[in-house]
């Protein structure tokens, strides 16, 4: 089974599970330090095989990366 690094959005804690994708998916992982099961999935550079768009860096408009952003703004062309 996979690692999977989440942020609690509770207490903010950061911790890596070890599960499956269906108990990832169904929301049966919690927090080690408070329990809650409200995480955000934290991904990592090389491990991820998710086929979703580039993370906008909130800066469409003024991106300071603009030349090199690696498509975060759709400028990579
Ligand atoms: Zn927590």
């Amino acid at each position: 089974m996979p690692f999977y690094t989440f942020v609690c959005n509770s207490c903010g804690k950061q911790f890596e599970v070890r599960c499956s994708v269906a108990e990832k998916d169904s929301g049966s992982v919690v927090c080690p330090g408070c329990g809650a099961n409200e995480l955000d999935r934290v991904f990592q550079g090389f491990s991820v095989a998710v086929k979703s768009p580039s993370p906008s860096c909130g800066q469409e408009s003024a991106c300071p990366r603009a030349a090199a952003c690696g498509g975060c703004c759709g400028r990579q062309a």
